[in-house]
């Protein structure tokens, strides 16, 4: 059989997160074809086509796919489930949305969260709170996986996978999305950002997130991020939050500031390849995350990093 990946995308442009869930894919051995759900959005099929390893990109468009409501891609995922005996996606919002749908209209499980994948039918993923492993081996007929993809390196291009149109099955969807506002940003995307700069109840103030962190971010090219702490202060927009029941990370440079280290917010950026840590607690448990630790007032080494950034 074949592994089916749901595609990640915003009509336009094919979401990194795709090329680490098409690793993991991969992972499972068998050929791997990707699902394009959406409206006008053939150059998101042309890009997954030149993924690494991909055999075929299956192409569904309809208006009533324009917002990727979860009720309308598990329609689209069943009109070819019968091809396939694992189906896998991001844990994303969107991912965490449709697949268990597509689980439930199958009458299987679904296996979330996947982080590492022990042969096709075994897999490790964490649970509460990234404090325990849990190793999961299915013995169903169909897999349904959400990967996290911070845990696989990305395939790289190269691929020229064939483009095959499928008319989606829409008929028995209830719900249309009408109108959906989404946030414009110069900044990279936090989930698939090389950089991120967060910040935590420390900084007070949404004034201060603006005054102290945005320059260092846009010195560094940075995505911005936030300790639930912070978010929940109103300091910071709630699309920010990395964490348990925030975003996960898994950036090349991750800088805490004024951050503790909760585990919850640990389970959110462990997997950044470089922690920075500012905290004027030298027992903070960042500490013990952090790769490089600078004891001492953000309000004061923020403002020297910037200016430090900003010379030739
Ligand atoms: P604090 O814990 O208040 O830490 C502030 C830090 O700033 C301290 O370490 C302090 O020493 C330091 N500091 C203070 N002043 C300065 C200064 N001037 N200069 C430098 N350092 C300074 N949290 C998340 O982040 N993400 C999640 O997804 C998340 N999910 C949760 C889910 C559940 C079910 C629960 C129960 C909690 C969750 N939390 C989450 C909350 C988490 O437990 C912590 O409360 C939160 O992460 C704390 O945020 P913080 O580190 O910004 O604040």
């Amino acid at each position: 059989m074949a592994t089916l990946v749901l595609v990640e995308h915003d009509n336009t442009e094919l979401n990194p997160m795709t090329n680490r869930a098409v690793a993991a894919a991969a992972a499972l051995g068998q050929p791997v074809d990707c699902l394009v759900s959406g409206v006008d959005c053939r150059i998101v099929a042309e890009q997954a086509s030149r993924l690494h390893g991909v055999r075929t990109v299956l192409l569904a468009s309809a208006e009533g796919l324009r917002h990727g409501p979860a009720e309308a891609v598990a329609r689209v995922v069943m009109t070819v489930a019968e091809k396939y005996d694992a189906i896998v996606a991001p844990a994303s919002t969107g991912g965490k949305d449709s697949l268990p749908r597509v689980a439930a209209l199958l009458d299987v499980t679904h296996v979330s969260n996947v982080t590492k994948i022990i042969d096709p039918w075994t897999f490790e993923h964490p649970i509460v709170a990234g404090n325990a492993i849990e190793v999961v081996r299915t013995t169903q007929a169909i897999r349904i996986l959400t990967v996290r993809t911070s845990a696989f390196e990305p395939v790289q291009g190269g691929g020229d996978a064939t483009i095959v149109e499928i008319t989606p099955d829409l008929a028995g969807v209830k719900g249309v999305v009408v109108s959906a506002n989404t946030v414009v940003s110069d900044r990279p995307e936090l989930s698939g950002a090389r950089v991120v700069v967060s910040g935590g109840r420390a900084l007070a103030s949404r004034e201060n997130f603006e005054r102290l962190l945005h320059p260092l971010a846009d010195a560094l090219g940075a995505a911005l991020g936030a300790s639930r702490a912070a978010v929940d202060a109103g300091f910071a927009p709630g699309d920010w939050q990395v964490g348990q029941t925030g975003k996960i990370v898994a950036p090349e440079v991750y800088i805490a500031i004024g951050i503790s280290g909760a585990v919850q917010h640990l389970a959110g950026m462990k997997d950044a390849k470089l922690i920075i840590a500012i905290n004027k607690d030298a027992d903070a448990p960042i500490f013990d995350a952090a790769d490089y630790g600078l004891v001492g007032d953000l309000f004061e080494i923020v403002p020297q990093l910037v200016s430090e950034l900003a010379l030739p």
